[in-house]
């Protein structure tokens, strides 16, 4: 892997020395400088690595921590990460996918099943560049995958956009989205494109709405089979790029924030 890594000011290295022994003298407390006021404190974000490959863990937890607002903890197995995420749930997750003896994908269902990490977001790390792994990956709960070999920099920024928008609010999601062209307000089913109504059958509605309330995530088709149309819809997956089709062209101007992703599925972007 080539990257280019900055040195790390003194700062830096007193507050990863402060974090690691922190980690190390005792798992359970949150690791951080004490001359932190608490309100700052209090706004960290804790970041759970999980990477059996040492020097990936370290440089990821370097350049996570050199923006000075994430602590990171790295851990080198799934058991390890369960213990971790079970003991104080983080704000998210980078999680290798292949790991020894508990794969990611694994460790990521256990995640998603309890209530404590049920909705933390996740980040997977792959070697794998085939389409099934990937789609594995997304459709086991992971919010976004990295393919290995990666540049630290994209996953450090796409740490910062899953950090910045949070868990996702449930179960009440806004009923209303107000974009650039797009207004929407799901609970009156009204949709509009600069200003002008737009009319959609109800399952562009729905299909819409779920896109919406998961916007910036890609979604695969499985996923949108199940949530749009239900198990109970023998329908193929192509349909669901035909819906997506006839919704994208009825949003017009608004139509280009669903975006394709290519072997994947779909994502609506802000
Ligand atoms: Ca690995």
């Amino acid at each position: 892997m080539t990257l280019h890594v900055i040195p790390p000011s003194r700062a830096d290295d007193a507050r990863a020395a402060s974090a690691v022994g922190a980690a190390v003298a005792s798992p359970t407390t949150r690791p951080g400088p004490q001359r932190l006021a608490p309100a700052s404190r209090a706004s960290r974000k804790r970041v759970l690595v999980v990477e059996d490959e040492q020097d990936i863990a370290d440089l990821i937890k370097h350049t996570l921590e050199r923006g000075g607002d994430v602590d990171v903890e790295t851990v080198n197995s799934g058991d390890a990460a369960l213990k971790a995420a079970t003991e104080q749930p983080p704000d998210l997750v980078v999680l290798d996918l292949n790991l020894p003896v508990l794969s990611g994908l694994e460790v990521c269902r256990i995640l998603r099943q309890r209530s404590a990490t049920a909705t933390v977001p996740i980040i997977m790390l792959t070697a794998r560049t085939s389409e099934g792994d990937r789609i594995t990956g997304l459709d086991s709960g992971a919010d976004d995958y990295v393919t290995k070999p990666f540049s630290v920099r994209e996953l450090a920024a796409r740490v910062r956009a899953a950090l910045r928008r949070g868990r996702p609010a449930e179960p009440a999601q806004a009923t209303t989205y107000q974009g650039t062209h797009l207004t929407a307000d799901f609970d009156a089913v009204a949709v509009t494109v600069d200003g002008v109504a737009v009319k959609l059958t109800r399952r562009e509605f729905e299909l819409l709405r779920y896109l919406v309330d998961n916007r910036n995530r890609v979604l695969s088709r499985d996923r949108l089979l199940e949530r749009v149309w239900g198990y109970d819809h023998y329908i193929e997956t192509r349909s669901v790029d035909v819906h997506v089709g006839r919704l994208r062209a009825k949003l017009g101007a608004a139509g280009r924030q669903i975006e394709t992703v290519v072997g994947l599925g779909y994502r609506f972007v802000e």
